[in-house]
């Protein structure tokens, strides 16, 4: 499990990108990064470790700000935390260019098939992660395509559960989600609008959030969000109120996260089924081919 954050805005969304990274920190901390696009550019901080470990290097960092950007902290499935597989991944014509950026939840199942194609089209690899191939195939789909569309064309490709958020140097100001089996939500600012993992990286900013439906491929910028189906029509989702408080995201006097996991794994499992129930969460958590209809459950 992972953590993910986007944001589009008319003021440096650094804070916003970190405050929430420190928020998600719960669903991942072996290591963090974040990336802006900035002039045209796409600018990156990566780290091993907890966010402040990154927190200190993007307060040390000469000019490390921008208005649109995502962020990550992971939890590894694939490659040992390191630097080096720390998201953001990035890939370019040139590699050395970063000209998207890409953070990603979840597993690719067919990775390795994957990076043996990209490979032989002449991707280089830098990391040992799963997630790596996502951003070099949407590069490798880009060429007289909008992100948007090689995104969609990428799913295609991809068998595992995936949330990710991208940025291009070439669209400063846009980031672009999807999901397949692992959560993404909208969060609805004034004049900024953000991704995330959960309502909860936004307490501080918003409660209105539009919850993505599996294969849903959707734009965020500071004056809107649209969301796409996965034949990219254009599709409404409905705004939803979230009731999280800024509480859930402290460690509330136990020594550390884990201990607090422990101890509120009861009501982790109550509001787990209450957001399947009222709809919050889309799909379904058992094997597929199992049926169970939660509100029939006492
Ligand atoms: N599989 C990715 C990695 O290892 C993402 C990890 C996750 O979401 O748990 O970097």
């Amino acid at each position: 499990m992972c953590g993910i954050v986007g944001a589009a805005s008319n003021r440096d969304v650094v804070p916003i990108l970190m405050d929430g990274l420190v928020r998600l920190e719960y669903r991942g901390y072996d290591s963090a990064g974040i990336a802006l696009t900035k002039k045209n550019k796409v600018i990156r901080l990566r780290q091993q470790g907890k966010v402040a470990t990154l927190q200190k290097e993007v307060t040390k960092a000469t000019d490390f700000s921008g208005e649109c950007g995502i962020a990550h902290t992971r939890w590894a499935t694939h490659g040992e935390p390191s630097e080096k597989n720390a998201h953001p991944h990035v890939s370019g014509d040139n590699y050395s260019d970063n000209e998207i950026a890409l953070v990603h939840n979840g597993i690719i199942e067919n990775f390795e098939t994957l990076r043996q194609k990209l490979s032989k089209q002449g991707y280089i690899f830098s990391s040992k992660t799963d997630s790596e191939v996502i951003v070099h195939l949407i590069h490798s789909y880009r060429q007289n395509r909008t992100v948007t569309e090689a995104i969609s064309m990428v799913a295609k490709d991809l068998e595992g559960d995936y949330s990710i958020a991208v940025i291009e140097a070439k669209n400063p100001g846009v980031v672009i989600g999807t999901r397949n089996g692992a959560p993404l939500i909208i969060g609805v600012g004034l004049n900024e609008h953000y991704f995330a993992s959960d309502p909860g990286a936004l307490v501080a900013l918003t409660s209105k959030f539009v919850v993505l439906k599996d294969g849903d491929i959707a734009q965020i910028t500071k004056e809107a969000y649209t969301v796409f189906n996965n034949n990219l029509e254009p599709v409404e989702r409905e705004t939803r109120k979230s009731t999280i408080k800024e509480r859930s995201y402290s460690k509330e006097g136990y020594r550390h996260f884990m201990e607090k996991e422990i101890f509120e794994q009861p009501e982790v499992i109550r509001r787990a089924y209450s957001d399947y129930i009222t709809g919050a969460i889309q799909g379904s958590f058992l094997k597929d081919g199992v049926e169970l209809d939660l509100r029939n459950v006492e």
